[in-house]
């Protein structure tokens, strides 16, 4: 496995619609690869997801684990979840704000709005089809990274830019003062 090379805010790359897959691409050996550096380049940086725009591979892959993250401490445990062509078929209207952050944007963190509970329809690793009800943190991360395959990023979704904080910045203010 590699660890692959984040593309960062202002790469035309991120901001590409990403391309679906076929059957016969996800079998290939160039994207079961792809799949297993993304997850390994996820765990470098301590991300808990990576959408295979991130890493200059304009595909519809996004990659999702979350375990004692260091850079989102508060975090619940997510086993790892490898999505293929995702699609949201149903957003909840309720919606709540929370703090995010990108491995491409660096230690900026904003709060940005999101759907409480979502369905994702997708396809997996193996080219079984699968569906996923999500709610809370798992949500919130699915739609970040699922934005990324469309070619948006958290920041241009960020509802107030006051919020806009580093890391350390919001550490010190921000991390126990309500939204
Ligand atoms: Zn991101």
């Amino acid at each position: 496995m590699s660890i692959l090379k984040v593309a960062r805010l202002g790469n035309p790359v991120l901001r590409q619609k990403a391309l679906l897959l076929t059957a016969e691409e996800i079998k290939s050996l160039f994207v079961q690869k792809l799949m297993d550096d993304m997850v390994a380049t996820m765990r470098e940086y301590e991300g808990v997801g990576l959408a295979a725009p991130q890493v200059h591979e304009s595909k519809q892959i996004i990659v999702i684990e979350s375990a004692g993250s260091v850079r989102y401490s508060e975090a619940p445990n997510i086993p790892l979840i490898v999505l293929i062509n995702p699609v949201i078929s149903y957003y909840s209207e309720e919606k709540a704000d929370g703090w995010e952050g990108c491995l491409s944007v660096g230690d900026f963190r904003g709060v940005v709005p999101r759907s409480t509970s979502i369905k994702v329809d997708a396809i997996d690793r193996n080219g079984k089809k699968v569906s996923i009800d999500a709610n809370g943190f798992l949500a919130v991360v699915l739609q970040h990274e699922i934005d990324h395959l469309n070619g948006v990023i958290f920041v241009d979704k960020i509802k107030d830019l006051k919020t806009l904080s580093f890391l350390k910045e919001y550490e010190r203010y921000w991390i126990d003062r309500k939204i």
